[in-house]
């Protein structure tokens, strides 16, 4: 953590400024603190491994434990959830290695995280959306600087998307330490990661943001009401002021993983006199898959959005937002170009063959969206893709890249 992330920071509580408690065990060189506890009038957070935890859940306060008795070792453990010292080890060694993936440390902390999915998320229909809608409604806002904020963010994968658009670097804030850590190392290097609990006011300082965000989770959010306030207060008195929160599931329309929904109108009434466009997000998707525009100029009536899976909703006073957006190429970030992992690859003389292959039956249920842009089977030539994965994106790729079929993936992702 750069201690100049103190000047935005706030106490979930008092709201008051955190200080470095140099009395304690800590771990700092120059302006960057990797371990130690961290103070406001009413209460002490521990830095662990260069992320602030700043929430008083079982996790975070073991692991100001940790960190006061001088055991950093011990608070990434807390803060991981490790469960015996076997597991431990295991996470350890995995995070010590300089080789190991993204996919080799999510193995030694249990299936569970991410769901198991996290290998396909740049693919998935939500994400394709969510992507889409980010990029062009940041890039818009945040044109000639500004900073983001993703609340909920997970392992950064939309975060990722806001690296390019957002100065300084956009802060990534989840309840998931683990998330945040990998998110760091892999997803989306460069953000600021924060932990913190969406169910509590945000340890953020008024107006430190220009663009705010949260997309699939705030069904999973209770106080839905005090979380919409507390994404408006975290741009308040920016002139490019912008919340979006997106992929929110219809109380109307079941969808797997429901979580506990609101309306179309109970979503609008969340953000009060702020009045944002809702989109249902079926048309957003089929914008996507014909790759042509996103059309946010598009105004829906209720008896319509109503009859929508998942929403997503934006206010913004910034010129330009609510426009229909040319649809560019998904931009390389930094990764690698791989052929979609939902994809078995043979070698077929000059061409790789890809068949489609879902990893469950609940998978291809849920996401069965991506079969209108992924093909059973692909054919690439070899060469182009050599030649893309040396820098260069070949016109012949560029519809597959598109589709999605091909992906810029973090490095050692998998
Ligand atoms: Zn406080």
């Amino acid at each position: 953590m750069n201690r100049d992330l103190l000047e935005i920071l706030r106490c979930p509580f008092c709201g008051g400024r955190l200080e470095l408690v140099e009395s304690l065990f800590h771990e700092a060189t120059g302006d960057t603190v990797q371990h130690g506890v961290i103070a406001c009038e009413c209460c002490t957070f521990p830095v662990v491994d260069g992320i602030p935890v700043m929430h008083l859940q079982a996790s975070g306060v073991a692991a100001r434990a940790q960190i006061e008795a001088g055991s950093p070792a011990g608070a990434l453990r807390a803060m991981a959830g490790v469960e015996s010292a076997e597991q431990a080890e295991r996470f350890e060694a995995a995070a010590a290695s300089p080789s190991s993936t993204y996919k080799d440390i999510v193995e030694t902390l249990g299936v569970g995280l991410e769901g198991g999915y996290f290998m396909y998320r740049f693919s998935d229909p939500t994400f394709v959306v969510a992507d889409a809608v980010v990029r062009t409604v940041a890039g818009v806002v945040l044109r000639g600087g500004g900073r983001a904020l993703d609340v909920c963010g997970g392992s950064g994968h939309l975060t990722r998307s806001l690296l390019p658009l957002s100065s300084p670097p956009p802060v990534l804030a989840d309840l998931f330490f683990t998330k945040l850590w990998l998110a760091r190392r892999f997803t989306a290097p460069g953000s600021i990661p924060v932990c913190c609990d969406g169910n509590s006011p945000l340890p953020f300082a008024r107006g430190a943001f220009d663009f705010a965000m949260c997309a699939d989770a705030i069904m999973f959010l209770w106080l839905k009401r005090q979380f919409v306030g507390e994404l408006f207060r975290a741009v308040h008195g920016s002139k490019r002021a912008t919340v979006l929160v997106g992929h929110a599931h219809n109380q109307q329309v079941w969808s797997p993983s429901h979580g506990d929904t609101l309306t179309p109108a109970g979503y609008r009434n969340l953000f009060e006199t702020a009045a944002p466009r809702v989109f249902g997000e079926s048309q957003l998707f089929a914008d996507v898959v014909r790759g042509e525009a996103l059309d946010l100029a598009r105004v829906q009536r209720d008896a319509t959005l109503e009859t929508e899976a998942a929403l997503t909703l934006v206010a913004s006073s910034v010129d330009g937002v609510f426009a229909r957006h040319p649809l560019g190429l998904p931009p390389a970030l930094g990764g690698e170009w791989r052929i979609n992992p939902l994809y078995s690859v043979s070698q077929d003389g000059p061409q790789l063959h890809g068949r489609l292959q879902f990893p469950s039956e609940d998978y291809e249920y849920e996401y069965s969206a991506l079969r209108e842009y992924l093909p059973d089977d692909v054919f690439i030539d070899a060469g182009a893709f050599a030649a893309l994965q040396g820098g260069t994106v070949p016109p012949a790729l560029q519809d597959l890249i598109r589709r999605r079929v091909i992906v810029e993936l973090p490095k050692q992702y998998y």
